[in-house]
């Protein structure tokens, strides 16, 4: 099984996986790239295609790839899709030549958001987790609330350590330079930066990055971590005594990251 990211807008990915005869595309918010890949792979049909959530940036694609080939599209069930599309939602599956696609509901970018998880023979798992989880940082609420996210995030950060984390977009060095200042002194987040800044210099990929990596850096998986913690309550200044629930550090750290520049 060979996983792909194709190059779409300015900082999209679409993710494609094929096995040589089959191939299936994770949030194609534009045609042209998955065209292009299969006219260049003509040994290879798409089949399946999976959706994250409803923004034209992951579906505006789905029109003209369901038109031209026969890909059948499995999307979430509480978000209105521009094709007809199967409806997912947590615990349901998708199976794909051998591999099995869990769904996980993931509201907060938007309330019917679901990832998609899955097992792979002889590799290390795959996640795709659409527009919730980035490199470095998380997605924006634009119709779930702080709470629904951090929920989230806790359930896709306690999947499996060695999972590699496929972001939709490549936003992981504007996210890495947001968390270098929530918290300076993390030599892993220092060391991730210096790797990231030199596949961005050569025009490669920052992803997929492991979950353990993510853990270790992103600090909307780390908004408990004391070093985070105490860092967002002085930024926003947040009363220390009685301490702040997760949730209010949460939407604090989100909030800090909206105004950020
Ligand atoms: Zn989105
Ligand atoms: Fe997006």
């Amino acid at each position: 099984m060979t996983l792909i990211a194709l190059n779409a807008f300015a900082d999209n990915y679409i993710w494609l996986l094929h096995n040589d005869h089959h191939a299936l595309v994770v949030d194609p918010g534009d045609s042209a790239p998955v065209l292009a890949w299969l006219r260049a792979h003509p040994g290879v049909q798409l089949d399946t295609i999976l959706v994250t959530h409803h923004h034209a940036d992951h579906t505006g694609g789905l029109v003209e790839l369901v038109a031209l080939t026969s890909a059948q599209v499995f999307g979430p069930a509480l978000e209105k899709m521009p094709v007809p599309a199967q409806g997912l939602a947590q615990g349901d599956h998708v199976d794909w030549h051998g591999l099995r696609f869990d769904v996980l509901e993931v509201p907060g970018h938007t309330l019917g958001h679901i990832a998609f998880w899955a097992q792979m023979a002889g590799q290390a798992p795959l996640l795709f987790p659409g527009d919730t989880l980035f490199s470095g940082g998380c997605g924006r609420l634009f119709e779930g609330s702080a709470g629904q996210m951090l929920d989230s995030l806790d359930r896709l950060s306690a999947l499996p350590d060695a999972t590699r984390v496929c972001c939709a977009h490549e936003y992981t060095l504007s996210n890495l330079k947001f968390a270098l200042v929530v918290e300076p002194d993390n030599l892993a987040l220092q060391a991730h930066w210096a790797l990231c800044s030199r596949l961005r210099a050569q025009d490669l990929p920052t992803l997929p990055v492991a979950l353990h990596t993510e853990r270790a850096i992103n600090p909307f998986l780390r908004s408990r971590t004391p070093s985070v913690a105490t860092s967002v309550s002085r930024q926003a200044c947040l009363a220390p005594d009685p301490a702040p629930d997760d949730v209010l550090v949460f939407a604090a750290l989100r909030q800090w990251k909206n105004d950020f520049r």
